[in-house]
C-alpha cells in the first residue's frame, strides 16, 4: 500500500512540475490522480475509487475499459499502428462505414480529424466552400473547441480573449429558464428564438452567410434540450436562404441523450454532422465530420483544401468500430435512454422537490443538468463558493462531478446501472443537505 500511496504522489508532483492545463491559471490546480477504471468507476493507485458522474469531460460514453475496444486496440496497434491518411486501410473504411450507416440517409461520406474543434473546423471550410459565403451564425451558449473559427464560433466566454477568425456571429438560442425573450412557454421560447435568428440573418445579409452551427443539444453551456420545433423551424430558415445546418453532436452524440444522435428527436436533417467523444469515448484521440451527399460531390472534382496527419488513424478506426459495435450489441445507447427516464431523471426531479436551492433540472437519457439559485424566484446564481464546496463535499464521498458556472451536469456513462444511478442521486442529495 505504501508503493502504491507513493505512485500517486510521484504522479501528482510530476504533473505540478511539468504539466500545464488547459483553461486554468496553473498554481491552484489540485488534479485528482487516476490510475484505473471499469465501467463507471475509477481509481488512484492507492485504491480509492470514485463513481464517474462526469464521464470525464462527457465522452467516456461506453465506460472506462470496455474489453472489447481496448482489445480491438492492441489488436490493431500489433497489425499496424500508423498509416498515412492517403491510403485504404480496413479499420478506417469499416470506422467511416458505422458512422455512415448510424447517420440519416444520404451522408455516406466521413471526414476525419483528431478531435472536436478540428472537426468543427473542416466543417465550417466545407460549408464556406460549397456555398461560396463566409459568414457563420452560433448561438452565445455554446462551446465548440479551442482552435481558430471553432473558438471563434464558441459563444461562451472563451470566445472573448482568442476572437482572431473571422466571420462568426452570435444569436440566442433558446433557454426557456433564462429567457433572452420574456417568454412564459416552450411554444413562446421556440418562436421567438425562430424569429430572433431569421431577423439576425436579414441584418447580417442572407447573401453572406455560409452556415448556422448548433449543438443539437447545448452541452457545456447547460444541457440545453431545444424546445419541440426549433431544430425543425431552424432547419426550415436555413433552407428559405440557402444557408447550411451544421449539427455539433460532438458531446450530444452517440448515445448521451439516449439516441445515436440528438438530433434525431428533433425531426431535422443537418447538411453536415461533427462527432467526437462518444464515438469510441475517447480511448485514441479523434473526431470528424459526417457528410451529406450533396455538400460532399462539391469536392469530386475540385480540391478539399483540408488535411491531417493523424486524420483516420488506424488506432482510432478500429476503436470506433468496436465502441460502436458492443454499443450496439449491448444495448448501450437503450441502456442510456432507459436509465435516464426511469431512474437518474426521476431520482434528480425529486431532489429539486426536496431543495429549492435547485432551480431546474433538465436532460434526457445520461444528459442531465442541475441548475443551483440562491433564490428561486430571482433565479441568482449560487456562488462560486457554493459550488466549490458542493464540489468537495462529492469528491469526499467517492462521487466524481461535473460542475460548469452553477450547474452540476450529471452526465455518467451510458453504461451507468439503476443501483449506480441511485447510489450518485443519493451523495449529491447528502451533500445538498449539509450545503
Ligand atoms: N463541440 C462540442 C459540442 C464540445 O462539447 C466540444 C468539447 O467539449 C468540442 C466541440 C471540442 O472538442 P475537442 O475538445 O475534442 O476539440
Amino acid at each position: 500500500a505504501d508503493t502504491a500511496t507513493d505512485l500517486d504522489a510521484l504522479a501528482y508532483r510530476l504533473d505540478r512540475d511539468h504539466v500545464f492545463h488547459s483553461w486554468s491559471a496553473q498554481a491552484a490546480l489540485q488534479p485528482l490522480v487516476i490510475a484505473g477504471g471499469r465501467g463507471c468507476t475509477v481509481w488512484d493507485h492507492a485504491g480509492r475509487e470514485y463513481l464517474d458522474l462526469s464521464s470525464q469531460l462527457v465522452n467516456v460514453n461506453i465506460g472506462h475499459q470496455h474489453p472489447a475496444v481496448t482489445r480491438a486496440i492492441a489488436e490493431q496497434a500489433a497489425q499496424l499502428t500508423t498509416i498515412s491518411p492517403a491510403t485504404a486501410n480496413l479499420a478506417r473504411g469499416q470506422a467511416a462505414q458505422r458512422i455512415s450507416a448510424l447517420a440519416p440517409d444520404g451522408f455516406d461520406k466521413v471526414f476525419f480529424t483528431n478531435g472536436g474543434a478540428d472537426a468543427i473546423e473542416n466543417a465550417i471550410r466545407m460549408a464556406r466552400l460549397h456555398t461560396g459565403r463566409d459568414k457563420v451564425l452560433s448561438t452565445y451558449r455554446s462551446y465548440h473547441g479551442n482552435t481558430g473559427a471553432a473558438v471563434v464560433a464558441t459563444g461562451d466566454w472563451r470566445r472573448v480573449p482568442n476572437e482572431f477568425a473571422r466571420g462568426h456571429v452570435h444569436f440566442f438560442g433558446p433557454y426557456l429558464y433564462r429567457s433572452e425573450f420574456w417568454s412564459e412557454t416552450a411554444e413562446q421560447e421556440c418562436e421567438r428564438a425562430l424569429h430572433h435568428l431569421e431577423r439576425v440573418i436579414q441584418c447580417e445579409g442572407p447573401a453572406s452567410i455560409a452556415a448556422i452551427l448548433l449543438e443539437s443539444v447545448p452541452g457545456t453551456a447547460g444541457v440545453l434540450v431545444p424546445p419541440p420545433g426549433y431544430l425543425a423551424g431552424v432547419r426550415e430558415i436555413a433552407d428559405r436562404y440557402g444557408i447550411l445546418l451544421i449539427l455539433d453532436e460532438v458531446m450530444a452524440g452517440f448515445g448521451r441523450t439516449g439516441a445515436w444522435f440528438a438530433f434525431s428527436r428533433h425531426d431535422v436533417v443537418p447538411d453536415l454532422i461533427t462527432f467526437a467523444k462518444g464515438v469510441n469515448s475517447g480511448y485514441v484521440p479523434v473526431g470528424g465530420v459526417i457528410i451529406s451527399d450533396p455538400v460532399a460531390h462539391t469536392f469530386d472534382d475540385t480540391v478539399f483544401p483540408g488535411g491531417l496527419t493523424y486524420s483516420g488513424h488506424p488506432l482510432a478506426a478500429a476503436s470506433i468500430v468496436a465502441a460502436l459495435d458492443a454499443m450496439a450489441s449491448e444495448g448501450i445507447v437503450a441502456n442510456a435512454e432507459r436509465v435516464g427516464r426511469e431512474t437518474l431523471g426521476p431520482a434528480l426531479r425529486a431532489l429539486a422537490d426536496d431543495f429549492p436551492v435547485i432551480g431546474e433540472v433538465r436532460g434526457e437519457g445520461v444528459f442531465w443538468a442541475l441548475e443551483l439559485v440562491a433564490d428561486p424566484h430571482t433565479r441568482t446564481p449560487v456562488p462560486a463558493a457554493t459550488m466549490g464546496k458542493l464540489k468537495t463535499g462529492l469528491l469526499e464521498r467517492g462521487v466524481l462531478p461535473f460542475i460548469a458556472d452553477n450547474r452540476l451536469h450529471v452526465v455518467p456513462p451510458c453504461v451507468i446501472t439503476d443501483a449506480e444511478a441511485t447510489a450518485g442521486v443519493a451523495a449529491i442529495r447528502d451533500v445538498l443537505a449539509g450545503l
